[in-house]
């Protein structure tokens, strides 16, 4: 059997892992069945934010004529914007030559199997299997993938997923018309960019509101953006049948209150109903790994898995699915693993202050508590409303107080306390706007808090038991380094100068 220092599984985010060990000089076994840089580069983040940079631009042009600059209609050039899409994809080469080019690091291309608790072997993509292989360290970062609905005629019809979308179904030119099942982030953010590229779009939603998980007023602000566009949007429907008509697909739906039923009639159908975690190929089964319902791997606040020296971390331990969230996860089983020496200098994972961007148009982003979500935790909640209309330089922008884009900023409070609960910002930059307060509410004490308690290695327990307490210096450059930024947004630029503050030294 092969002894590694590390096993890594995926190359996500879980890299941060691998690069911190590579420093060390460790033995490393890096895993990955797919393209290397995961989902985020080769089919999320990157590629559809250089589609939404551009429908995004399709938009703002519209509402020059409010500041008096007149252009001619502006069109979406699709085959330019898709060759940046895929010199982006085609970065994913790059950096498997970059790892494998250590000697220190062997890159296995296959999926990786649990043997036993800490016994692994790889179904090579070539149909070869390795040898097995033994790490004390092993960090799952398999991420996730879309959860395709079961609706009766689905797959005999056909459809796409982010997956078959930036894969061997990427669209020579965009579809006359797209059906997009689910309105969270992910289905948002394509009905943008699609509507944008001349697209006829209809949104097809279970929930009563577009991107349910954001506040409320936020959605019904993106709800009337969407509808004046003339994207069509279906709210409170379940998707009964999907068939095959005269070479278009039809896609059955039932209103849920009133039992209504419609049919849309669409040349192409993309899924975007929510992921599921990859775990197929693990074989979870042959270890002692807990898993939630859904099969999502159970973890601390050390990302520690119920088998010590087992971490998991981003998409597929099921917090929410964000790559920022993934990276701040690998940095600290990084650092507890290869920096950490007394017991103060361990860092723990909190979600609180977890910033989340849906990059549709208007752009929608927020941390912590909606003002639903306050109420319901039992605070005296009070809220305040800016809206850009109300600013000189939303004047600027000619947005007035009738505007269909005056997007607002909504800041959720604790009324006992003063304290921030939650920020929510609709409107243009809305990615960047919220950052200060990510850093206000990352900053100061922050107390040991265990998350799923019944796990927990020695260590941890002994870490618990101190009831240790970290202090986030708003003044450092370290507190800048330890908060997390929507990606991929602006505030990177200015967050991420503390990374070539410390190459420094
Ligand atoms: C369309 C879309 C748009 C998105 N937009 C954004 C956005 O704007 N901002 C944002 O923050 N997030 C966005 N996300 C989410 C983001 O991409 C994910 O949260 C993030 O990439 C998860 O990172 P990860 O490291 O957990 O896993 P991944 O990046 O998914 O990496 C996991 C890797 O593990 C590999 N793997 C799985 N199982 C095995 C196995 N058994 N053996 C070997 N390899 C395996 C996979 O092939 C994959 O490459 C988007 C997602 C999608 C689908």
């Amino acid at each position: 059997m092969k002894q590694y220092d590390l096993i890594v599984v995926g190359t996500g985010g879980a890299n941060i892992v691998v690069d911190a060990a590579q420093k060390k000089s460790l033995k490393i076994a890096q895993i990955e069945k797919g393209k290397f840089g995961g989902t985020c580069l080769t089919r999320g983040c990157i590629p559809t934010k250089v589609m939404v940079t551009a429908a995004n631009a399709i938009q703002e042009i519209e509402e020059f004529k409010h500041i008096g600059v007149h252009t001619s209609e502006p069109t979406l050039d699709w085959d330019f914007m898709s060759k940046r899409v895929w010199h982006m994809i085609n970065e994913s080469n790059d950096i498997y030559e970059y790892y494998n080019a250590f000697p220190n690091i062997d890159v296995y291309r296959g999926a990786a199997t649990f043997v036993s608790d800490k016994v692994m072997k790889v179904h090579m993509n070539d149909g070869t299997e390795s040898e097995e292989i033994t790490a004390p360290i092993i960090v799952l970062g398999t991420g996730g993938h879309s959860n395709i609905p079961n609706v009766p005629g689905l797959k005999d019809a056909g459809y796409l997923s982010s997956e078959s979308l930036f894969g061997d179904k990427y669209p020579k030119k965009p579809y006359k018309s797209l059906a997009i099942l689910g309105a969270g982030p992910i289905g948002s953010e394509f009905a943008h960019v699609f509507d944008s590229a001349g697209t006829n779009v209809t949104i097809i939603q279970r929930n009563v509101r577009l991107v349910p998980k954001e506040d409320a007023d936020a959605s019904e602000h993106l709800l009337k953006n969407y509808k004046a566009r003339g994207i069509n949007v279906l709210l409170n429907q379940t998707t009964e049948e999907v068939r095959l008509e005269n070479g278009e697909k039809v896609v059955v739906t039932k209103d849920r209150t009133t039992g209504e039923i419609t049919e849309t009639r669409v040349e192409e159908i993309l899924i975007a109903t929510g992921i599921k975690p990859s775990v197929e190929e693990l074989h979870l089964e042959n270890t002692n790994i807990e898993q939630h319902p859904g099969g999502w791997i159970k973890t601390n606040e050390f990302l520690e898995t119920s088998v010590d020296g087992i971490y998991a971390m981003g998409d597929v331990n099921g917090e929410p699915a964000f790559r920022h969230r993934a990276n701040y996860e690998a940095d600290i089983i990084a650092h507890n693993l290869f920096y950490a020496e007394t017991p103060e200098d361990y860092r723990w994972a909190r979600y609180d202050v977890l910033p989340m961007v849906t990059f549709s148009y208007p752009e929608i982003g927020h941390v912590g508590l909606t003002e639903e979500e306050a109420i319901k935790a039992g605070y005296n909640v009070g809220t305040g409303k800016n809206y850009y209309s109300s600013t000189a330089k939303g004047f600027a922008m000619g947005i007035t107080p009738d505007s269909i884009n005056n997007g607002f900023i909504k800041i959720v409070v604790d009324k006992d306390t003063n304290n921030i609960l939650g920020v929510h910002v609709t409107g243009p930059q809305a990615s960047i706007l919220f950052q200060p307060y990510v850093n206000l509410m990352n900053s100061g004490e922050t107390a040991l808090k265990a998350i799923n308690e019944d796990i927990g290695s020695a260590r941890t327990k002994e870490l618990r038991a101190k009831g240790l307490i970290r202090q986030m210096d708003p003044h450092s450059v370290i507190t800048i380094g330890e908060t997390m930024s929507p990606h991929p947004s602006l505030s990177e630029l200015a967050m991420w100068t503390q990374v070539f503050y410390e190459n420094r030294w």
